[in-house]
C-alpha cells in the first residue's frame, strides 16, 4: 500500500490537486477537512464539536481526527493507496500516523507539499470564500488565525518529515494545471 501525505498551508491548492491524483495513481482521497464539514453539516456530535474550533480558525483535537482516519484506513480493497489530504496537521498526528502504519509493517510513501506565500493565502481564500461559501473562509481574522495556526502547529512537519527522508516539495504558484504537471512529475521521480 501506498501512502502518500498532501501537505501545505490552507488555500495551497490540495482539495484542487487531490481528485485527479488519486484518480491516476488508485488511491483513496482521505480529507479531514471534508470529512469535518460533512459531520457538521449531519449535525453529528462530532460535528457540534468541531464547529466552533473550525470556525474560529483553530484546529480540532488530535484524537478526533486520529478517530476519523484509523476508521477510513480500515478497508483498502481494489485501490493501491491513500492519499492523506489534511492529515497530518500536528507532530503529534504525525506520531500517530507512524505507529499506525508502523503496526501494519507499513510506512508513509512521500509526503508531497504545496507550497505558496502568505500573500497568496489570502488571495485565494476571498476568492474561494465567494465560490464555495465555506465558514472558515467567511472572514478575514479567521483566515488570518487559520494561517498562524499553519505556522505554529503544522509547519514544523516539514522540518519532522524532511528528517524522515519521505518530504517532497512543490511550488504551489501556477495554474491548476502547471501545478498537476509538477506534482505528477514528483510522484514519478
Ligand atoms: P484548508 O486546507 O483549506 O485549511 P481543510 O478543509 O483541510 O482546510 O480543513 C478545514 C479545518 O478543519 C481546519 O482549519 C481545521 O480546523 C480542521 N482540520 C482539518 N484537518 C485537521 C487535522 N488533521 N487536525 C486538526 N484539525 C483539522
Amino acid at each position: 500500500m501506498k501512502y502518500y501525505i498532501l501537505f501545505g498551508p490552507p488555500g495551497a491548492g490540495k482539495g484542487t490537486q487531490a481528485g485527479s491524483m488519486a484518480e491516476k495513481y488508485n488511491l483513496c482521497h482521505l480529507s479531514t477537512g471534508a470529512l469535518l464539514r460533512s459531520e457538521i453539516a449531519a449535525g453529528t456530535p462530532l460535528g457540534l464539536k468541531a464547529k466552533a474550533l473550525i470556525e474560529a480558525g483553530e484546529l480540532v483535537p488530535d484524537e478526533v481526527v486520529e478517530g476519523m482516519i484509523k476508521a477510513r484506513c480500515e478497508s483498502a480493497e481494489g485501490i493501491d493507496g491513500f492519499l492523506l489530504d489534511g492529515f497530518p496537521r500536528t507532530v503529534s498526528q504525525a506520531e500517530t500516523l507512524k505507529s499506525m502504519l508502523a503496526e501494519r509493517g507499513e510506512e508513509v510513501t512521500a509526503v508531497i507539499s504545496i507550497m505558496i506565500p502568505d500573500s497568496l493565502i489570502m488571495e485565494r481564500i476571498s476568492h474561494r470564500a465567494m465560490i464555495e461559501g465555506r465558514a472558515d473562509d467567511a472572514a478575514p481574522e479567521i483566515v488570518e488565525n487559520r494561517i498562524k495556526t499553519y505556522h505554529e502547529k503544522t509547519e514544523p512537519l516539514i522540518e519532522y518529515y524532511r528528517n524522515e527522508g519521505s518530504y517532497k516539495e512543490i511550488d504551489g504558484v501556477g495554474t491548476i494545471e502547471e501545478v498537476r504537471g509538477r506534482i505528477f512529475e514528483t510522484m514519478e521521480g
